[in-house]
């Protein structure tokens, strides 16, 4: 039996007469750009995820560059986050500047809050948590600055000043595209980052600010806005789905290691941590058991970052594996999955 990581197919035609319909909505709205779509998109959004604001943007990249942007971040400051996360949070505060310093992770996989406050200075102005796979990254209490949550992974309300997501297609809310959202109960940093989406202008072609061309498209926002309502179901899913790899990796004795649990856990990835990992995922490749190692490099030990030692994030990248997880995925996906794992220890 043949498991692959996603299922765009699946998960497309279970929305396939809504998106059709949306798209075919912007078609004959001949509006491409912003408007009624994003409008409602943004309204439906803030509802479902518990929060006064959001605004759609080009990508979860954009969410963060334009947050640290409307937050009045660049060169001598300092934005405190974890170097076991995809480039963008990380490299979004650089493009600005702004130093980034690292702090390492717990085992949840996210930011260690307490080497979070640890790695704070003086010149802090953001600490950016990650809520990892979905997990609800514990939060640094008595921060000195605002905080950021990059939840690319979970689409949570803000528990900070501010949260950002991605609706890149194979995100747990994916657009046919790019696309992103900030989240606030901040009205000033809600209508700032307004502004700076479409380059500072206010009115139109007269600049208040720099900005940038940070716009979420109609087409994006109108099927965002079809598949928003299957959003909770599909979390269920993923729930369930995790709930079950935990019952049947329990009947085993198989040497790995689960991912901490949490009733808020959104399951974007079920990750685990396994000895000899790059050994492990040949033989579920060449038994059809696609698997993705989310990431392979912490961002210190990248080119552009100054490199230190975490020993945490380290050790983490080296064990990670991604199993499947998407929401289409069936009982017997899931045993062929732990089954061809346990043949691998055997
Ligand atoms: C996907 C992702 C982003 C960036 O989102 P894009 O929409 O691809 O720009 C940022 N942070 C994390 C943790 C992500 O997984």
């Amino acid at each position: 039996m043949r498991v692959p990581f996603f299922d765009m197919a699946s998960e497309l035609a279970a929305v396939r007469a809504d998106v059709d319909a949306a798209i075919a909505r912007v078609l004959d709205s001949g509006t491409f750009i912003g408007g009624p779509e994003v409008t409602a998109f943004e309204r439906e959004l803030a509802t479902h995820v518990g929060a006064a604001h959001a605004i759609g943007v080009s990508s979860g990249t954009d969410a963060l560059l334009a947050t640290f942007m409307a937050m009045g971040i660049g060169p001598g400051d300092e934005v405190v986050t974890t170097p076991f996360t995809f480039f963008s949070t990380a490299g979004s505060a650089a493009r600005l500047g702004a130093r980034v310093v690292f702090a390492d992770i717990d085992d949840t996989l996210c930011l260690d809050p307490v080497a979070a406050l640890a790695a704070c200075s003086d010149r802090t102005k953001a600490i950016v948590t990650v809520n990892m796979f979905g997990y609800p990254a514990a939060l640094p209490i008595g921060a000195p600055c605002p905080l950021v949550e990059d939840s690319a992974h979970s689409l949570s309300s803000p528990r900070g000043l501010v949260a950002t997501y991605s609706f890149f297609p194979t995100k747990n809310l994916g657009a046919l595209g790019d696309a992103g959202a900030v989240v606030t109960n901040d009205a000033a940093l809600a209508d700032r980052i307004t502004l700076l989406r479409t380059h500072g202008a206010r009115p139109k072609y007269h600049h208040v600010a720099l900005g940038g061309n940070f716009r979420l498209d109609a087409i994006q926002a109108a099927i965002l806005r079809a598949k928003l309502g299957h959003l909770t179901a599909w979390t269920e899913s993923r729930r369930s789905h995790a709930a079950h790899y935990r019952a049947l990796f329990a009947a085993t004795k198989i040497p790995v290691e689960l991912p901490a649990d949490h009733p808020d856990h959104a399951y974007h990835q079920f990750t685990i941590r396994a000895p000899r990992r790059d050994a492990l995922r040949v033989h579920l490749a060449e038994r059809g058991v696609q698997t993705e190692v989310y990431y392979p490099e912490p961002l210190h030990q990248q080119a552009m970052f100054d490199g230190g030692t975490f020993a945490r994030a380290e050790a983490a990248a080296l064990t990670v594996v991604s199993l499947p997880i998407h929401p289409a995925l069936g009982d017997a996906a899931r045993e062929t999955v732990v089954q061809r794992i346990a043949e691998f220890y055997r």
